[in-house]
């Protein structure tokens, strides 16, 4: 086991300025994880605040801007999702936006204080006849300076490829839960499907965002099993977002119970122990929290946020009430120099421009 897990009861007398850097780890087993998640809740936090400031300034937040650029009409069966054709969610399917449309968005974000700017599309996967138009919206995203990231469902090895060579930065594709209660949720795509995905995002060189949903009925060795798999990944993923359960009508999850919230509080500082380079990210699930729900949170250690006006389909909380926030906690967005990257149109954004 590892001297910052075993050392539970100890962790209160090290000295934070002195504490050796916690070892990065790709060999947790489930029991582990288990342990660590059921431990007292203010060893578990202070644990997992003490390996969070020897990665990051624990006062700096990263702001992420997330834009549905397709709504709706998704063929898979994530049994949480508004967004699945099988689902009746009243939710008005809409096409793949224009890339002017998107860039007007992301100059939005950059004036609103957001460094990374998140493109999402409800689909299984991206059509070879789509890509043109979602390449020229990465390179109109990084030209503006902010850092590009894009869930587009799975991803074949050419087309990751594509991606990272357009200038994506990162790459969003949630592991969602557990192996064994995954059958439960998702019928339509495997496990092994994927991490195939993540496997070939990584190899074409971009960063891994990756998480997933707590609150869907799953039990906490669910949530260990998933922490499990994201933290022995063969490189962490970059960013880890760990969603609440949004229970939507017509949804097979709207009638799911609540999740005791001081779980989804134990899942961030489990995911911050075990990934403590990584970002953590508040993401779905926010406008159900409060303030104190946000700050421990943020003692837990997650340090990133979807910040806007809409979560994919879901509501966020208002990106002014986020920032007031974070003026009483004193902390700040923080801040990244991303290089711009020349906006010279290729003649992909030509051709996509024609496209739609
Ligand atoms: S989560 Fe993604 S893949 Fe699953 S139904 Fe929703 S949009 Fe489709």
């Amino acid at each position: 086991m590892h001297s910052s897990v075993a050392a539970t009861t100890s962790t209160t007398t090290t000295s934070l300025a002195t504490a050796a850097a916690t070892e990065i780890r790709h060999d947790w087993s489930r029991r582990e994880v288990e342990a660590l998640l059921a431990q007292p809740f203010n060893d578990l936090l202070f644990e997992a605040q003490t390996v969070h400031r020897q990665y990051f300034d624990p006062n700096q937040v990263q702001v992420s801007t997330l834009l549905s650029i397709k709504t709706g009409a998704c063929p898979e069966d994530c049994a949480y999702c508004p967004q699945s054709t099988r689902y009746d969610t009243g939710l008005e399917a809409e096409a793949l936006m224009e890339i002017e449309q998107v860039l007007e968005q992301a100059r939005a974000a950059v004036v609103s204080g957001a460094t990374r700017f998140c493109m999402g599309a409800a689909w299984r996967s991206p059509k070879q006849r789509d890509m043109p138009q979602v390449v020229a919206m990465v390179k109109g995203v990084r030209a503006l300076g902010l850092e590009s990231c894009m869930t587009l469902g799975m991803l074949t090895r050419n087309q990751a490829q594509e991606l990272s060579e357009a200038g994506l930065d990162y790459y969003n594709h949630n592991l969602d839960t557990s192996p064994e209660f995954y059958g439960d949720v998702i019928t339509t795509r495997t496990y092994q499907d994927r991490l195939e995905t993540l496997d070939h995002v990584r190899g074409a060189g971009m960063k891994v965002c990756s998480g997933g949903i707590v609150g869907m009925g799953e039990k906490q060795t669910d949530r260990a099993g998933l922490l499990q798999q994201l933290a022995n990944l063969p490189q962490h993923p970059e960013s880890v977002p760990i969603n609440m359960l949004v229970r939507v009508q017509g949804t097979p999850l709207a009638e799911e119970a609540d999740l005791d919230p001081f779980e989804f509080i134990r899942t961030i500082a489990a995911a911050r122990i075990m990934m403590p380079a990584s970002h953590v990210r508040l993401s779905a699930g926010r406008e159900e929290m409060n303030e104190q729900m946000h700050a421990l949170a943020y003692l837990a250690g997650a340090n990133s946020i979807f910040y806007g006006e809409k979560l994919l389909t879901t509501p966020n909380p208002q990106a002014n009430s986020d920032m007031a926030l974070f003026a009483r906690l004193g902390i700040e967005p923080e801040r990244r120099h991303v290089e711009k990257v020349p906006e010279t149109p290729s003649p992909h954004f030509y051709d996509a421009a024609a496209v739609s």
